[in-house]
Order: structure tokens, then C-alpha cells, then sequence
């Protein structure tokens, strides 16, 4: 009877579309030890839209020092391909980052604050407050520019540094975007810890503490496979847009030991079973992802930005 009446509740919600978003050229290879060149990146790009891939994160306006994998994230928004239907996103730390993807025509950004202060500590070098602080000059400036805006809260289920993070901790976040304006909250699993109890229970609470209608997106990290089931608990929910990146490449570089990004293809085989139409092409998508994955086995090595900035971070608050 019980079971009844938590499928009785989450069929209101089970969102009739959803949104993939590919987070690749973002996630996938922000933690990389290859360099993949912007005309690779972009040839990569075109591959994606070219398997039907209609959401696209491209990149970080990140200081280019922190994450050498992305320094050419300027030029990489500028030379993107303009296609209708097509929506680039990059990722937003601050007002600069801000600034320079609005100047290479970037229409979504995508703000970000970790709901834990040692890893918004370690990404962002501030505390959570200071990041609010910050971010709500960027989304009214942003909102002003015409700017689609999509607020992103890192490790909400769960941190590197300090484990379990508290519901509380995110919902506080998630109603600052709310009062921001921002067009949608996503709340991402940087470590892939989170558990399909802990999605469902994390994302329908934030449904009723925020402004009816509020677009809810995840960004799933894949541990122990879990990705697949926490992605039917989010839809159960009521989140109607999810990232992911092919192969399930990425980590976090400000997050030891996070696993890959939930795989795209595994994803689209996923909820097309289900019955959603992605419109995306599995075998399409597998040569973009070839091609991805030659570029990175022959590319420069990197030099790690992330122990550069571990040192200064040290530097600046020893
Ligand atoms: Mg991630």
C-alpha cells in the first residue's frame, strides 16, 4: 500500500520531456591529462550536433591558470558553430568569467557554488556566502544582457572533504538562486555519492521549498553505477534536464578521486527506453566520442593547474 502511494506521487511529477545536456567539452575534459586543442574541441562540437546533441556545455570561464585543459575558453565561444536550435552553455565563477563568456556570445551561463565551504573553498577559493554574494551581481547583470542563467549547486549530496552535506545546506543555496531569478537549479553530484533514495528525497524537497515551476536539472557523476538508478529516482521527482558527457569522461580537479561524468550514451539508451525521444544518434555519437578519445590519446601532456593552485591557495591562506 505503502509503495501505492509514493508512485501515486511521483507519477504527478514524472516530466513528460526532458533536456540531455552534453557537459564534454566542460567536465569531460576539464580534469584531462592531454591538452584537446580548440580546433579539436570544435570539431568535436560540430560532431555532437551532427549526432542530434542540442545542449551543449562548452566550456569555463575559469581563471585560464586554474584549468589549462579550458584556457582557450574564449576563443572556443567565439568560433562556435551557429546553429539553430543549438544552445551553447559555459560555466560561470564570477563576474570576470561573466563578463568574458557574454563578450564571446555566450546566451546560458551557468553559475556555480558548492553547498560545502571546504570545496567551495577549494574550487572558488571563497566562502559560500561570498560566491551568493558575487553570483547574485552576475545573474541580475546577466537577466539584464538577456542571458539565460542556471544555477548549479556542487557536491549537494555529498563532499570530498568533509562527507555527507546537510539537505539544509543546499536548500538555503537553491532559494538564493530561486530569489536571484535564475531559470533553472541543478544540483550536481560531484563525487557521485549520492544514493536513489538520497536524489529522490534531496530533489522533491527542494521542489516544495522553491517557487512552483522551478526547472530542476542534475548533473550526475558515476560511482559504483548508480548514475542510471539515480536518474530514474531525479525523474521520479520531477527533474526534467540532465548533464552528461560521452564515455563518461571527466572528473573534478578540485575533488579527489571523482569519478566520470554519467555517460550520454548510456543516458539516452536509458531514457529513450523509457520512452522519451532525445532525437540523438547512439552510433553518431560513438564516432564523435572515437574522435575524442584519439585526440586525447595523442595530445600534449598538461602540467596540473590543480596542484598549482592547491600551492597558492596554500600560499594565500597559511
Ligand atoms: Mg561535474
Amino acid at each position: 500500500m505503502q509503495m501505492g502511494t509514493v508512485f501515486q506521487a511521483s507519477t504527478a511529477v514524472w516530466p513528460s520531456q526532458i533536456t540531455l545536456v552534453d557537459v564534454t567539452p566542460r567536465d569531460g575534459l576539464q580534469d584531462a591529462d592531454t591538452f584537446v586543442t580548440t580546433e579539436q574541441k570544435l570539431a568535436f562540437i560540430n560532431a555532437l550536433i551532427e549526432s542530434g546533441v542540442r545542449h551543449i556545455e562548452v566550456t569555463s570561464f575559469m581563471h585560464p591558470k586554474w584549468i589549462p585543459q579550458l584556457a582557450d575558453a574564449d576563443t572556443l565561444a567565439s568560433r562556435l558553430p551557429r546553429v539553430p536550435g543549438v544552445t551553447y552553455s559555459a560555466l560561470i565563477p564570477n563576474m570576470r568569467g561573466y563578463e568574458r563568456a557574454h563578450t564571446a556570445g555566450i546566451a546560458e551561463v551557468v553559475l556555480v557554488v558548492s553547498a560545502s565551504e571546504s570545496h567551495n573553498k577549494a574550487n572558488l577559493n571563497r566562502s559560500i556566502d561570498a560566491s551568493l554574494h558575487q553570483l547574485t551581481e552576475v545573474a541580475t547583470r546577466a537577466k539584464a544582457d538577456g542571458i539565460q542563467v542556471r544555477g548549479a549547486i556542487a557536491t549537494a549530496f555529498g563532499c570530498p572533504f568533509e562527507g555527507a552535506v546537510a539537505p539544509e545546506a543546499v536548500i538555503r543555496i537553491a532559494q538564493a538562486y530561486a530569489t536571484m531569478g535564475v531559470d533553472q537549479v541543478s544540483l550536481a553530484d560531484t563525487i557521485g555519492v549520492g544514493n536513489p533514495r538520497q536524489i529522490y528525497t534531496l530533489f522533491t524537497q527542494i521542489r516544495t521549498e522553491l517557487p512552483a515551476n522551478m526547472p530542476l536539472a542534475a548533473h550526475l557523476h558515476d560511482r559504483s553505477g548508480y548514475a542510471l538508478a539515480n536518474v530514474f529516482a531525479a525523474l521520479q521527482a520531477g527533474v526534467t534536464s540532465f548533464d552528461a558527457a560521452v564515455g563518461g569522461l571527466g572528473g573534478c580537479p578540485y575533488a579527489p578521486g571523482a569519478p566520470g561524468n554519467l555517460s550520454l550514451e548510456a543516458l539516452t539508451a536509458y531514457v529513450e527506453a523509457m520512452g522519451f525521444n532525445t532525437e540523438i544518434s547512439l552510433p553518431k555519437l560513438a564516432s564523435a566520442r572515437q574522435q575524442l578519445l584519439n585526440d586525447l590519446a595523442h595530445g600534449e601532456p598538461v602540467t596540473s593547474g590543480h596542484s598549482m593552485r592547491q600551492t597558492e591557495t596554500a600560499s594565500h591562506h597559511s
